[in-house]
């Protein structure tokens, strides 16, 4: 059994499990466990690599305060990095996202700043306008996962590849979602590179602007939703949409009930994007003909989601539960 030397060696190299108790039709499905890494989602890559890079630049400096924009699982991925570290850390979060994120961030020295959920890009209080003003002003590091390129390298770098080697180059389709782009761009053109038949597939918000995008072509007006971390109301710089030939428009109430049903029937507990994926991936896996081998993520831990998703009065509130 391997001795790590600090919490940040134990990112990445996350196991992955077949779903084993639902439908996937004549697909095997299998979810990469990335709710495992020590910092509970799949974000704890990219801070490293983001930080990392921006020390190798030289742009951020010892001691210097580090900012982001996030839905929240960026910023406990860079509250690990800035704490090993000694980074003192700002987070700048939509006021929709989880309790249970602001709390976890408190509690783990970052400085939260909420702000409104139901604004757009170029509005003063955006969350990425705002991030990049208060950097602006005060000499802050501004990571900006949006347009920094180290994000698609740990995907192309470390979770591609893992994903290539887990299914021993036997993969038919990959599904996930966008909130940066950083997963579709990295992981979509490593396996891209390495089977040019591969299905990329983009599980998506219902509201968010990118499934009509991928599938028709068409420019809509961004809505909302209340799954956390996915669709997009814009396209980030590094975000490589045309990687996706495909696309799901996948509503809150069907995400909410398959991370539900993945707790009860698979023993995973996963957060509300994991739940659009996986619902998009059990889609593409029926609607197949022929026996494919598909692979989908657990993004990030359904802790995160106690007051919420899991929470059988917020659900009914919400018009989401199940007759
Ligand atoms: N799921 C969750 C829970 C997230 O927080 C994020 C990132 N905001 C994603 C998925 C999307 O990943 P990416 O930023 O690589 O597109």
């Amino acid at each position: 059994m391997q001795v790590f030397q600090n919490v940040l060696e134990m990112i990445g190299n996350t196991p992955m499990v077949k779903v084993s108790n639902m439908d996937t039709g004549p697909c095997e499905l299998y979810l990469k466990l990335e709710h495992l890494n020590p910092g509970g989602s799949i974000k704890d890559r990219i801070a490293v690599s983001m930080i990392e890079a921006a020390e190798k630049s030289g742009k951020l400096k010892p001691g210097m305060t580090i900012i982001e924009a996030t839905a929240g699982n960026t910023g406990l991925g860079l509250a690990l990095v800035a704490a090993s570290k000694g980074y003192p850390l700002k987070i700048v979060m939509p006021d929709k996202m989880s309790a249970e994120k602001v709390n976890n961030l408190k509690a783990m020295g970052a400085d939260v700043v909420r702000t409104r959920s139901d604004v757009q890009k170029g509005h003063p209080e955006y969350y990425q306008d705002m991030a990049a003003r208060l950097a602006e002003e005060n000499g802050y590091y501004y990571v900006n996962q949006f347009t920094n390129d180290a994000n698609v390298a740990a995907h192309y770098e470390t979770t591609g590849p893992e994903i290539w080697k887990q299914m021993d180059g036997k993969i038919d389709a990959f599904v996930c979602g966008v909130g940066s782009g950083g997963t579709l761009s990295g992981v979509g053109r490593f396996l891209r590179e390495r089977s040019a038949t591969i299905d990329l597939v983009l599980a998506d918000p219902e509201g968010s602007i990118l499934e009509p995008l991928v599938n028709r072509n068409e420019k809509v007006e961004a809505g909302s939703w209340l799954v956390e971390g996915i669709g997009e109301d814009f396209i980030p710089d590094i975000c490589e949409i045309k990687l996706a030939n495909k696309a799901y428009a996948i509503s809150d109430k069907e995400a909410f009930r398959v991370a539900r049903e993945v707790l009860v029937k698979e023993g995973v507990m996963v957060g509300s994007s994991s739940g659009t994926l996986i619902a998009a991936a059990l889609q593409y896996c029926r609607e197949q003909t022929e026996p494919k081998r598909v692979v989908t993520l657990a993004c990030d831990t359904g802790n995160r989601y106690l007051s919420k998703l899991y929470n059988d009065e917020w659900m009914a509130a919400q018009n989401l539960l199940e007759k």
